[in-house]
């Protein structure tokens, strides 16, 4: 059931203590801190009140009566719609009574405590101040120490005081981030943006990485109630329980230590959230270790980089659905929404599911990425610089849109003095493993997701750039020809290949959501991959419906026709680009998966019969429907009759 998320319990915070300890300093410190109200209880005095102060005649209980109703009567009002912090001496028990009258369970009282020589030293500095020694010295008298206040020193500088007071106050905030990166940061302001009260850690390495998050804070305005933390056992106790904490750190070793530093400080029910790329079965073990400890651990795929971070990214949860449902509503309000406003961000599945689709979105990615790149190979070599290739690109938006698209248009046009910057720009291409772990998962699933392998292999081929400056030299061609290829079959081509990708992405999904039970929905997954995320494309809009109807997109009668009327464009492009040694591998691997994956009857026969002959691994007969795995002595000159071999094969 969907949950709103719920401001937390709204409390009055009386600051307390004799005239001169600092109550509206720090008062007023602690307020700007937590984006709530103060009040100076001084302000609300009578005039006659005021004017005997001035007069440095001290106050009597019937003086304070009507005072301290006022002040009470402004707590109960505060407290309807809001935590405030109201600084008042307080000194005697009775006084604290009225104060809290019918609000005492709101309430929270904050006593700072100095030296009778501290205080009348601060209070000598004070211009125009009318406590005398004598006056201090009476305030001391009247003081009845209360059990029930936090007790803060006052020789502690006024941060030291209110990071003490933020640690033990209950007003907790509401969700934790752990690792203030690229992506941290962002959606730090994103939750910030949103209204909701966040604590902030970041690591300290000395001299290295020091006060980041406090300094983060300063930065941006919507940050003002945030709370930030650079020792983990504080930020832990400064947040509500069940707490929610969201790690936005490195994947793999990073995340275990964190856990491993955060798990004494947790208490039961708790939840853990990993927003970074982590492979889904170490999400799994994570699951597994936490769940024996009491605490939730949910995997979340987060997309859309820096700025879909903070405008809205596409966030794929999976794990635990009744934990999920905590940090439901907190991943709800920072996701991007797809065309009807709904969140793009829906429960994925049990396990590692959510960590699992991230790795495929980013194999999708890969290939997208990889076929802008082809198709700017054959554009440059057609001759057409890199406006005019944008140009293309700008042409082909309104049937081919997609967020790839559009930045490469804009990557394209970015100048650097007479050249254009992607000219400079290393051809050797990185990757940070999600495409390697896409195309392991794969092959260990047994699905031709080929094309993600052709684009990971395209990035790695990339990096053999010395090799590559050699072998160009033995093996290219002189002649530089020009491809024979025309903007409207390379615009088909792309198209039939984008189909092929996706494909190929929802194909992988599908299997490994039979495999493992995930019980994954397609069409959900496309709608919220329609915004925030990296692969958004009007493409993506589309396989919403289609998914509803069927899970196999070669099974759709518009992918039919698309693929039946482009497939004349891929052949004619790739042909022409081999014949003329231009490398577009992923588009090249398109029409080479199209053509196995429409070949009814392939070469396996023949992979068949070697594996049979050299190690005797069987095979199936076309005319024995029974499933039966036969054998044959392929040395034998004389045609032998196979042996039947039950039916296994190996
Ligand atoms: P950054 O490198 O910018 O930030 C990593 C954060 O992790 C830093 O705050 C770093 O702290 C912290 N960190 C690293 N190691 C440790 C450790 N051992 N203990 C505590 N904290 C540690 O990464 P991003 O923000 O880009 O990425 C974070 C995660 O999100 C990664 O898994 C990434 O794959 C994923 N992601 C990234 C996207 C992107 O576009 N950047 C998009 C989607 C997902 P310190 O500053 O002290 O080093």
């Amino acid at each position: 059931m969907k949950q709103a998320i719920h401001p937390s319990k709204h409390t009055v915070i009386f600051m307390m203590g004799v005239s001169g300890v600092g109550k509206s300093t720090i008062g007023a410190l602690l307020a700007k801190q937590l984006e709530v109200p103060f009040f100076d209880g001084d302000d609300y005095h009578s005039k006659a009140n005021i004017s005997k102060m001035s007069k440095g005649a001290p106050l009597t209980d019937l003086d304070r009566h009507d005072w301290l109703h006022a002040l009470n009567a402004l707590a109960t009002q505060q407290l309807k719609t809001n935590s405030c912090i109201i600084a008042c001496s307080a000194l005697k028990e009775s006084y604290r009574t009225i104060l809290e009258t019918a609000i005492e369970a709101s309430t929270k009282w904050i006593f700072l405590h100095g030296t009778f020589q501290q205080i009348k030293e601060r209070l000598q500095h004070r211009n125009h101040h009318f406590m005398t020694s004598d006056l201090l010295q009476s305030q001391f008298d009247t003081l009845e120490i209360p059990q029930n206040a936090l007790q803060i020193d006052i020789h502690l500088s006024p941060k030291e005081m209110v990071t003490e007071i933020q640690k033990s106050l209950p007003i907790k905030t509401q969700f934790g981030l752990i690792g203030l990166g690229v992506m941290g940061k962002s959606l730090s302001r994103n939750l910030a943006q949103k209204g909701v009260r966040i604590s902030m850690y970041n690591r300290h390495v000395t001299e290295v990485e020091e006060d980041i998050a406090i300094n983060f804070k300063k930065e941006f305005k919507e940050l003002a109630s945030a709370l930030p933390f650079d020792v983990l056992p504080d930020f832990v106790k400064s947040l509500e329980t069940p707490r929610k904490i969201m790690l936005m750190v490195n994947s793999g070793s990073a995340i275990d230590a964190v856990i491993e530093n955060l798990l004494p400080f947790l208490s039961q029910g708790d939840s853990i959230i990993d927003g970074g790329n982590s492979n889904y079965n170490k999400t799994k073990e994570r699951f597994d270790f936490l769940k024996s400890k009491g605490i939730h651990f949910i995997g979340v795929g987060v997309s859309g980089g820096e700025e879909g971070a903070l405008k809205g990214p596409s966030i794929m949860p999976g794990g635990d659905i009744k934990a999920y449902q905590q940090v439901q509503p907190f991943l709800e309000l920072i996701a991007a929404k797809d065309k009807n406003g709904a969140p793009c961000c829906s429960y994925i599945g049990n396990e590692g599911s959510g960590h699992f689709v991230k790795m495929i979105h980013n194999g999708i990615e890969y290939v997208e990425m990889q076929l802008l790149a082809d198709v700017c190979t054959v554009l440059k070599a057609k001759g057409n610089t890199s406006d005019q290739i944008a140009d293309i690109f700008e042409q082909w938006k309104p049937t081919t849109n997609s967020y790839l698209l559009e930045i490469t248009s804009t990557i394209l046009r970015k100048k650097e003095g007479d050249d254009w910057l992607v000219n400079k720009i290393m051809d050797t291409a990185g990757n940070k493993g999600t495409g390697n772990w896409a195309t392991i998962a794969t092959a260990e699933l047994g699905v031709p997701s080929t094309l993600i392998a052709s684009a990971l292999f395209a990035r790695y081929t990339s990096f053999y750039k010395a090799e590559r400056v050699a072998a160009s030299k033995q093996f290219n061609s002189e002649n530089i020809t020009v491809p024979k290829i025309s903007i409207e079959d390379l615009h088909n081509a792309y198209q039939f290949a984008r189909i092929i990708n996706h494909y190929q992405g929802f194909k992988l999904i599908q299997e490994a959501s039979e495999h493992f039970k995930w019980a994954l929905n397609l069409s959900e997954l496309a709608r919220i991959w329609t915004n925030g995320c990296i692969i958004r494309s009007d493409y993506m809009i589309e396989l919403v419906t289609t998914f509803k109807t069927t899970n196999n997109l070669f099974a759709h009668k518009n992918t039919i026709q698309a693929l039946k009327t482009r497939k004349s464009a891929i052949k004619k492009v790739v042909s022409e680009c081999v014949l003329i040694e231009l490398p577009i591998p992923s588009l090249s691997n398109a029409i080479h998966f199209f053509n196995n994956i429409t070949t009814a009857n392939s070469s396996a026969n023949l992979i068949q019969a070697q594996r049979d002959y050299f190690g005797a691994h069987t095979y199936q007969r076309k005319e024995d429907d029974t499933g039966q795995f036969y054998h044959t002595d392929w040395k034998l000159n004389e045609p032998e009759k196979p042996t039947a071999h039950g039916n296994t094969s190996n």
